[in-house]
């Protein structure tokens, strides 16, 4: 893979409604994006498989969705407003600032001066947490963050989940949502952003250090698979143990499963043997009793937290990655139909004939209802079948004139180009099916 294909893919989602540069029509917004008509479907379909794989199926895990703004200690008490930054150094000949810790980007920021001597600052720390005021006045009272990562806000609630629910440790709460970190360098298009989303499950085990071990090797395999089943190709995935001194302190042991990215392997998603670190550091902080007692024991103890965490804008980029197919001229997004933006598409072969026009919307209606269906009656089919490859559309529907005497369509493949002749009566059938 090469830069080329970043840049092809780039044009690619701006052209077809994926992502847009944020606000771009004031000059744009560093670090931020905008996902259009097909990329918040995609998004969407992305996470509603997300919830449903960790929440719907399992009997031992439920939901949250907890307020992006937090009361301030929460921050203190899980270490961010201390220990959660980056060191940033800064060029001293124009001034740009970078993560002293990305050496491919210092090397690249050295090449760009070439012929010049480059100096770096020493390194800074560097609060990644993003400020912002509540209230009417602009004082240190009202100063808040908004969340630098989605995980303190399941935490906070570990007691509200067991007063409410009936789950009983080994569970798991399952959360995604907005995060906002002032990142030094965002980059490599939605790979880092200043805003940006995280799919996260806290499950919470007894502190045993067996249990540890093997919810740890559970929830490590339980993401492979899951992005396996998406259809991503198992060559351009892989896990990557940290070395314990490059964890967080608290930190038993962390993975990232990584993506073969046109810049080199880098994270898609951590997963992450926390200990009892948040629980009893929101215990020390709030003053409130953290801790779980065994229904049937009476043993009283604070659970420890296997956290798998992954961006939701990272799989999105890798899915539209690694799904880009060239074939001779024909583009095409080789996306699982679960993730398709429009599972479907139809088309009346001609625009300008009633009776195939009210035909074709007849079929289309009929299908919107189960299925998320596109209309298209532009231009000519070979188009439309173009326009649909972009977008990665599975079906493409044909309403012609042997539709109005025998009631049979044309159901063409995105992969295999290949037609074939399906009753207007069986299509939802067939569909569901396919999917
Ligand atoms: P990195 O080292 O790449 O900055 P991180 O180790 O700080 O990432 P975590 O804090 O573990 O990341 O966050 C968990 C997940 O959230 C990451 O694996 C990634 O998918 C996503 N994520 C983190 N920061 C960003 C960002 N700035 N933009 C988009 N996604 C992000």
């Amino acid at each position: 893979m090469t830069d080329d294909k970043m840049q092809k893919i780039v044009s690619l989602a701006k052209r077809r409604g994926f992502v847009f540069p944020g606000s771009e029509i004031y000059g744009g917004l560093a670090g931020t994006w905008d996902y259009g008509p097909t990329g918040s479907l995609l998004k969407k379909n992305l996470k509603d498989l997300w919830w449903k794989d960790v929440v719907q199926m399992r009997d031992d895990m439920v939901g949250m969705d907890a307020a992006i703004m937090m009361n301030p200690r929460a921050w203190e008490a899980s270490g961010h407003t201390e220990a959660f930054a980056d060191p940033l150094v800064e060029c001293k000949l124009c001034h740009k600032r970078f993560r002293s810790d990305k050496e491919e980007e210092i090397k690249e920021h050295e090449n760009f001066h070439k012929g010049e001597k480059v100096e770096w600052t020493e390194p800074q720390t560097f609060n990644l947490l993003v400020k912002a005021y509540l209230g009417v006045l602009e004082d240190k009272q009202s100063e808040l963050y908004l969340r630098g990562e989605i995980t303190n806000g399941v935490h906070v609630n570990f007691k509200n989940v067991l007063d409410s629910t009936r789950v009983r440790v080994p569970f798991g709460v399952a959360q995604m949502g907005k995060a906002f970190r002032n990142e030094i360098t965002p980059g490599n298009f939605i790979f880092r952003s200043r805003e940006f989303e995280q799919m996260e499950t806290q499950f919470y085990i007894k502190p045993d250090e067996k249990e540890g071990e093997k919810w740890f090797e559970y929830w490590k395999q339980n993401r492979m698979d899951w992005y396996l089943s998406l259809g991503l190709k198992k060559e351009n995935l892989r896990f990557r143990d940290h070395e314990p001194d490059k964890r967080a302190h608290y930190a038993r042991a962390a993975t990232d499963i990584e993506y073969n990215a046109p810049w080199g392997w880098d994270e898609f998603m951590g997963i992450h043997h926390r200990g009892d670190w948040d629980l009893a550091r929101h215990e020390l902080y709030s003053g409130q009793d953290m801790n779980y007692t065994d229904p049937e024991t009476g043993e009283k103890y604070i659970p420890w937290d296997i956290e798998t965490s992954a961006g939701v804008d990272r799989s999105f980029l890798f899915l539209l990655l690694d799904s880009y197919t060239e074939d001779g001229d024909r583009v095409y997004l080789k996306l699982s139909p679960k993730l398709a933006p429009y599972k479907v598409a139809v088309f009346p072969l001609v625009g300008n004939k009633e009776d195939v026009v009210n035909k074709a919307r007849e079929v289309y209606d009929s299908l919107k209802s189960n299925f998320s269906a596109d209309w298209d009656d532009r231009g000519n089919i070979g188009k439309r079948y173009y326009a649909q490859d972009e977008i990665g559309t599975p079906w493409c529907i044909t309403v012609d004139y042997k539709t109005l005497e025998d009631n049979t369509v044309t159901i063409r493949d995105r992969d295999t180009t290949a037609q074939v002749r399906v009753e207007v009566d069986k299509l939802s059938d067939w569909l569901q099916n396919k999917i």
